[in-house]
């Protein structure tokens, strides 16, 4: 994606779950804005087979990640699952589940 303004080649930035570009040189901020949730579902629910785990009695086998902060409740400390996405182009991803309110969210490597 070009920057309209001055045509220099612009950045992604991630909040929370959304994609909006910036122009690092000029500051200029795209309006399109990429809804990262919402096509991640689609292609999990079809292609990948992607679970997260709710249920306590298997969350608690999992392992946990200390300095995982929950963007929910700011409490220190998540279980950890990190799933492969279905193309080898694609990081693998990491799924938090807080400890304490069981906020789930992800994390792309
Ligand atoms: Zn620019
Ligand atoms: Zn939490």
């Amino acid at each position: 994606m070009i920057c309209p303004k001055c045509g220099h080649l612009m950045r992604p930035r991630r909040e929370k779950e959304k994609i909006t570009f910036f122009c690092p040189a000029c500051g200029y901020e795209a309006k399109k804005v990429r809804n990262v949730k919402v096509s991640r579902k689609v292609n999990r629910s079809v292609n990948e087979g992607v679970i997260v785990i709710k249920d306590p009695a298997k969350l608690i086998s999992l392992p946990i990640d200390e300095d995982a902060v929950c963007p929910k409740c700011g409490n220190k400390g998540a279980y950890v699952q990190v799933v492969q996405t279905r193309s080898a182009d694609e990081p693998p991803t990491r799924i938090y589940t807080c400890t304490q309110c069981r906020y789930v969210w992800r994390e792309y490597m």
